[in-house]
């Protein structure tokens, strides 16, 4: 007689989708990758949800870069969470280590950001404004958002993007939410949006993310993140890069 061993969590998720849904769908999926990592969560409580199947390569890519994005998301932290002072030093020391530079180039002139704010910074909750336009602080942002699009894409559509497809990104930061700049229309269009819930533990204070996609097409989505106050992300994915939109700001990711 043989005992059935009961499958793992990722060996249920590989089975459902063995392929990578990172690289262009060809490569074989060896891990689970949550998205966004514990990292970005208050002491790392995670409620289960947005978990999938990755290739080594594709998981391990990103691990730097989430370190960038746990310590931008708690600039404005939620003043409930007592533990967040020390987890904030925590984070800002791996970010800084794993990224030099990156400390100066986060430092914003705040004589122009009230300047450009005017009237409006009067209603500002903090005076910590922040950058997220340097190169260092860009890139972690960038390599996050594609990851983060390619995934919500799959969760939207059970689609993997193939190589040929692309990412489109625009980041907001909490300045640019003061200024205006996340255009009201956009915000409106995508709703509330919904966060990951486990029992009693919901975070929607620390990420929220809403998904807009046409069921008869499937090969074009688009998806607003929110990480607390902090900063925003909008992705555009496509299967065809050529589908994307044209003549706007945001920055093209090729698969
Ligand atoms: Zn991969």
């Amino acid at each position: 007689m043989t005992a059935t061993v009961p499958l793992t969590a990722t060996q249920r998720l590989l089975a459902k989708q063995p392929y990578c849904i990172y690289c262009g769908g060809t490569t074989l999926a060896t891990t689970r990758e949550h998205i966004p990592s514990r990292v970005i969560f208050d002491a790392k409580h995670r409620p289960k949800g947005l978990e999938f199947s990755a290739c080594e390569p594709c998981n391990s890519a990103t691990r730097k870069a989430e370190t960038v994005i746990a310590m931008l998301s708690r600039v404005f932290p939620d003043r409930s969470v007592r533990s967040n002072k020390s987890e904030m030093r925590k984070l800002a020391d791996a970010a800084f280590r794993n990224h030099p530079g990156l400390a100066d180039e986060m430092h914003l002139d705040q004589v122009a950001g009230l300047q450009r704010l005017g009237e409006r910074a009067k209603n500002l909750p903090t005076w910590n404004f922040l950058n997220v336009n340097g190169p260092i602080c860009r890139g972690s942002l960038d390599q996050f958002g594609v990851k983060l699009g390619l995934s919500l894409h799959y969760e939207a559509t059970k689609q993997i993007v193939p190589v040929g497809g692309a990412v489109l990104l625009n980041h907001y930061s909490n300045v640019d939410a003061f200024t205006g700049e996340i255009p009201p229309d956009l915000l409106g269009l995508f709703g509330e949006g919904t966060t990951l819930k486990q029992g009693r533990l919901e975070v929607s204070k620390q990420f929220r993310y809403s998904s807009l996609w046409a069921e008869d097409t499937l090969n074009i989505s688009m998806h607003l993140a929110v990480f607390r106050e902090s900063f925003g992300t909008l992705m555009i994915v496509a299967h065809d890069a050529n589908h994307l939109p044209e003549g706007s700001q945001v920055e093209a990711f090729y698969i």
